[in-house]
């Protein structure tokens, strides 16, 4: 028997960040909590969470850039000319489709995001859904949540899908895949050799100027030079704004709220390269130069610093990021905030679109997976990241669809203590579905690993030290 779901992903967001749209400015304490009494519980801690005081203004300037986003899908076929909704993985620069103005993008795995995050059942009446149409159980969550939503019949269905995880996910590649077959939506595809070589980025090259005919013949669009340079130059803007971040999550204690890692990355997937991008970043800026100047910290010391191996937990964020600053656990970066962009070089339409071949090589997954070493490569952005930002430890959270990242686990954890000494925990557990490992099991586990090992470790430092092999260099790719 189908599962059935009642409503899609898309509509029941509109409606939630609908009550952000209302809000005049600022809202005080008293007035936040009378909106979240509105919401549904399971809503109510994570909306709190993201609007707490301290950084109350970067955080519904960030609500405002996801329903923007979320709107600008939902008018796109009412407005004239029309414009074309596409579905691009959380792997691809939404860039690319802000270039066409007949064109909008949704991103698969934020929209998951934001049903695990934000509204009442979380991910979970999705993937049941997705399992009574028969499709097994070890998908991969990220995106089976979403694609579950437009195949119940009950959302809003894109025009066209831009898969761009062959090669750097098949888990990923083969829903959106199904997808198009199950509705009908056309799929433009990117692959990404498995080669690092310069022969495999020139072939990337001509996947991606092919891809962006083929975006071209489907809107009726020809790209428009200032329009590209318009796009890249905020883009640019975004870069700059990353890095500026990037400094103060290196400093101790580490003044960047541990939410804004979660902030991160929905505006490189989303809205890179737009107004509401830039705003975003500036208004996360401005909150961390405040609490720095300030000296704020969320506990009364810095206890840990904590790096994550590739994604962390979104279905209860007030039980994991507001949980780990109140007891002085800094979160500085998931592999989903730690994209490291680069500026992209305006002078020619030729060099912008170069740029935004390598900005898509390197995006998050791509670059630690779609290699032709996944070890090697994910362990280089791990140490130098380590490294860099002085983490004490590192946690990977992995599921069962992303075999990859368990297979090469094993050699990331000694790698990590070979080159940074600093140890990792392994959980395992899925990081959009509450019922596979419950928040109190992962806060068991981390405080467990963290008081016995890393800050045990810290007792014995000098004594441990002297057993320790010599580090090796970091990445030279890394900036
Ligand atoms: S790499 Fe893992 S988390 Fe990412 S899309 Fe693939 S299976 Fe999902």
């Amino acid at each position: 028997m189908t599962v059935d779901v009642h409503a899609g992903i898309m509509d029941r967001g509109l409606k939630l960040f609908g009550m952000i749209e209302k809000l005049q400015g600022v809202p005080s304490d008293e007035e936040l909590e009378g909106l979240l009494r509105l919401l549904p519980p399971d809503s109510r801690e994570n909306i709190g969470a993201l609007l707490a005081p301290e950084m109350r203004e970067a955080g519904l300037v960030f609500l405002d850039m996801i329903r923007q986003w979320m709107y600008a899908a939902r008018d796109a076929r009412s407005l004239s000319p029309k414009k074309k909704v596409i579905l691009v993985p959380f792997n691809f620069p939404p860039d690319l489709v802000h270039l066409f103005e007949s064109a909008v993008p949704l991103t698969t795995e934020v929209l998951t995001t934001v049903a695990a995050l934000a509204l009442p059942g979380g991910a979970e009446r999705y993937w049941e859904f997705m399992q009574s149409l028969g499709l097994p159980d070890h998908i991969c969550s990220a995106n089976s949540v979403e694609v579950a939503s437009l195949l119940s019949g009950k959302d809003f269905l894109p025009d066209a899908i831009i898969s761009a995880a062959p090669g750097a996910c098949d888990a990923n590649a083969k829903v959106h895949e199904f997808l198009s077959h199950y509705q009908g939506i056309p799929q433009f595809i990117l692959e990404k050799p498995v080669d690092d070589t310069p022969e495999g980025k020139a072939f990337y090259s001509r996947y991606f100027r092919t891809l962006i005919r083929q975006l071209e013949e489907f809107t009726g669009e020809s790209l428009n030079e200032d329009r590209l340079r318009g796009v890249v130059e905020r883009g640019n803007r975004c870069t700059e704004l990353y890095w500026e971040l990037f400094e103060y999550r290196k400093m101790r204690p580490c003044p960047v709220p541990n939410l804004f890692t979660l902030f991160l990355s929905p505006v490189r997937f989303c809205m890179w390269g737009t107004e509401p991008g830039i705003r975003t970043l500036e208004a996360m800026v401005d909150t961390v130069r405040r609490l720095h100047e300030a000296g704020v910290y969320p506990a009364a010391e810095e206890r840990c610093r904590v790096l994550w191996a590739y994604t962390s937990f979104y279905f209860n964020v007030s039980e994991l990021h507001r949980w780990m600053g109140k007891k002085g656990w800094s979160f500085l970066a998931d592999v989903l905030s730690l994209y490291m962009p680069q500026p992209i070089d305006t002078s020619t339409m030729d060099t912008m679109i170069d740029g935004l071949v390598t900005a898509a090589w390197e995006y998050p997954m791509n670059r630690q997976m779609g290699t032709s070493s996944m070890s090697r490569a994910w362990v280089a952005d791990m140490v130098w990241a380590a490294r860099e930002m002085g983490a004490d430890c590192v946690v990977h959270c992995g599921h069962d669809a992303c075999k990859q990242t368990w297979s090469v686990v094993s050699i990331l954890g000694e790698e990590l203590m070979n080159q940074a000494q600093v140890p990792l925990l392994v959980l395992h557990g899925d990081s959009w579905m509450k019922t596979t490992t419950p928040i109190t099991v992962i806060q068991q586990e981390m405080e467990e690993f963290i008081g016995n090992v890393v800050l045990g470790k810290k007792r014995t430092r000098r004594k441990v030290r002297r057993r320790r092999p010599k580090s090796t260099p970091g990445p030279k790719s890394t900036p």
